[in-house]
């Protein structure tokens, strides 16, 4: 029936959200080329780039880092 097809649906949501946050929390801590610094794993992005593409600004030295904690060369 409907009903089942929208609890699966929501289950499925739901698991969906805990691998994604299970990502996040045992993901090794990206650390600044530059200075070292382990970044925040919960970070403010500065941009939408860094939003989508998981980029930081350093909290130690303000470098911009990528994903893997490289620094951006513009
Ligand atoms: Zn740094």
């Amino acid at each position: 029936m409907g009903g089942d097809f929208l609890n699966g649906a929501v289950i499925g949501g739901a698991v969906a959200a805990v691998v994604l946050l299970a990502m996040v929390l045992f993901r090794k801590p990206v650390k600044c080329a530059g200075c070292g610094a382990e970044q925040p794993k919960f970070r403010k992005p500065a941009s939408g780039s860094q939003a989508m593409w998981g980029g930081t600004t350093c909290a130690g030295c303000g470098a911009e880092l990528d994903a893997k904690g490289n620094l951006k060369t513009r």
